[in-house]
């Protein structure tokens, strides 16, 4: 483990919060996994910026998505993005393409050694990316008595099964900025014109209109996901095929 303490040193909690915005007497925190720089903020972007209001909540890029683009101009659209939804945010450089699950598994059990969450949100395991399949892996793994660890989806995600839809729609516009802030990726990925549609099918047909993200439930103290939920309008839904 210990070849990998730079990584997590080096990206030691930037300031890159809104000043003000967070009350660190909060140890209530909420750690989003991404394999790549715009993982985190397609998948739970939403949530997580309603629960910033509230909680500690730090994204996590494994890669520097170097496959995708000039990875120092990834990095700063990363941090541009984090800072539009009001969350911290850590860069790992694990090599894109190639994020091991070993590796994966000792920097997710050293970040939740250190910050003690009370919710992991991840990939979900079938994905058509190795680096999402990995991270998703590696996270049920290290987050065994992590007390919530649910699933995000992404664009190349296969079969997957939400148990869960979250109202985002009053975030909504600072998530759409947040992912038009990987300026890079919207000519070469399109990624948004996959997140902007989802989020109102994601809606239908209970909250015609209106926008929700979708989440699988690995596991989960429903005590603490209502924390992690609170002030969204969350419902269980049935597992059908056709979702
Ligand atoms: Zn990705």
């Amino acid at each position: 483990m210990a070849q990998y303490e730079h990584l997590i040193k080096d990206n030691a909690w930037p300031a890159n919060r809104a000043a003000g915005t967070h009350d660190d007497s909060h140890s209530e925190t909420v750690v989003v996994i991404g394999a790549h720089p715009d993982d985190a903020c397609l998948g739970a972007g939403g949530v997580a910026a309603q629960a910033a209001n509230r909680l500690r909540v730090v994204f996590v890029s494994a890669s520097r998505g170097e496959r995708g683009g000039d990875p120092w101009i990834r990095e700063v659209e990363d941090r541009v993005s984090a800072e539009l939804l009001g969350v911290e945010l850590v860069q790992w450089g694990l090599p894109d393409g190639d994020v091991g699950l070993q590796q994966a598994i000792e920097l997710i059990g050293e970040t939740v050694a250190s910050l003690n969450p009370i919710a992991v949100v991840a990939h979900w395991p079938l994905d058509s990316h190795q680096d999402h399949r990995n991270v998703a892996q590696a996270a049920i793994a290290a987050c065994r008595q992590v007390p919530v660890l649910l699933h995000f989806e992404s664009p190349s995600t296969l079969d997957f099964e939400p148990a869960l839809e979250v109202d985002i729609s009053d975030v909504w516009p600072r998530k759409f900025e947040a992912l038009v802030a990987h300026e890079s990726q919207m000519t070469r990925g399109r990624f948004i014109e996959w997140a902007d549609p989802l989020s109102l099918w994601r809606a239908w047909p209970r909250y015609k209109g209106r926008r929700c993200e979708a989440f699988a439930v690995n596991h989960a103290d429903w005590g603490l996901l209502s924390q992690v939920l609170s002030g969204s309008r969350a419902l269980s839904i049935p597992v059908s095929n056709s979702r």
